[in-house]
């Protein structure tokens, strides 16, 4: 099987949940929306949930967890939380207690012939990490729920061909907007959520770096407009080399983000 994608299954406050599919490997990022949205979005892939390699969790937010407790009733798929998270969700669901595979955020493991490398995301939870995959040549990243991007995190991003990139809120709208200020404080402070403007910022350093595809991601509802995420990320990139910036709906993505096939990239570099 030679498909490698990316598909959002659900992107924001109400759900996160997305899928790496390559060489038959099949990764789940987080499960924050029910089981059945899970099963369904898999199933018109043509995947059901005995396709999964893995499921890696992010942190023990609902957002990112909502689906856990019956996904490990109804499936066995190895679940790989960061000792904090992994704590954390024990003490609300003790399903989880003898289920999680248990790392310390920064470890690497792999998942089938993907190396995985986790870093530590700075985010108002337990042990929140982000994560980077490397699989033959290619390299993808994912990082969301993050106030700012540590210097670690940024070295094993940087280098990725594809990265899933938190662009939270417009700090204007933020500002203006519904929220509590408590709330607004956290949002933006520096263990809250990555704005469009950091965002820009350190996407155009990942496409120096060799990125191609950049999917937005857990953008607000209330604090933020698909739209104004692309547009501020893609004027940050002008006279860069090409590279595609996608925003991840709150729902299933249309059709799945091709990773990009080994062979093209050696093609074009030859
Ligand atoms: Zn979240
Ligand atoms: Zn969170």
């Amino acid at each position: 099987m030679a498909e490698r994608y990316y598909y959002s299954i659900a992107s924001g406050s109400s759900g996160n949940c997305g899928l790496y599919m390559a060489e038959g490997t099949a990764i789940l990022i987080d499960a924050g929306v029910s089981l059945r949205r899970i099963t369904t979005a898999l199933g018109a892939l043509g995947l059901g949930l005995d396709s999964l390699s893995a499921v890696l969790l992010t942190h023990e937010h609902i957002d990112h967890v909502k689906g856990l407790p019956m996904l490990l009733k109804k499936s066995r798929v190895p679940v790989f939380a960061s000792r904090g998270t992994a704590e954390a969700l024990e003490q609300k669901e003790p399903l989880c207690a003898d289920r999680l595979n248990v790392f310390d955020s920064g470890a690497r493991f792999w998942v089938r012939d993907v190396d995985v490398a986790s870093f530590a995301t700075p985010h108002d939870a337990a042990e929140s990490v982000g994560y980077c995959f490397a699989q033959g040549g290619s390299r993808f990243g994912f990082a969301t729920d993050l106030g700012f991007v540590p210097r670690d995190a940024a070295e094993l991003l940087r280098g990725c061909e594809t990265v899933v990139l938190e662009s939270n809120h417009d700090p204007h709208m933020l500002q203006a907007g519904p929220y509590p200020y408590p709330l607004k404080m956290r949002v933006a402070g520096p263990s809250g959520h990555l704005s469009n403007p950091d965002c820009a910022v350190f996407a155009a350093d990942l496409v120096k770096n060799g990125a191609r595809t950049i999917i937005l991601a857990h953008l607000s509802e209330k604090n933020n407009m698909p739209a104004l995420a692309l547009q501020q990320t893609r004027a940050a990139l002008r006279g860069l080399p090409a590279c595609e910036v996608i925003a991840a709906p709150r729902g299933c993505m249309e059709q799945p983000v091709p990773l990009g096939e080994e062979e093209t990239l050696c093609s074009l570099s030859g």
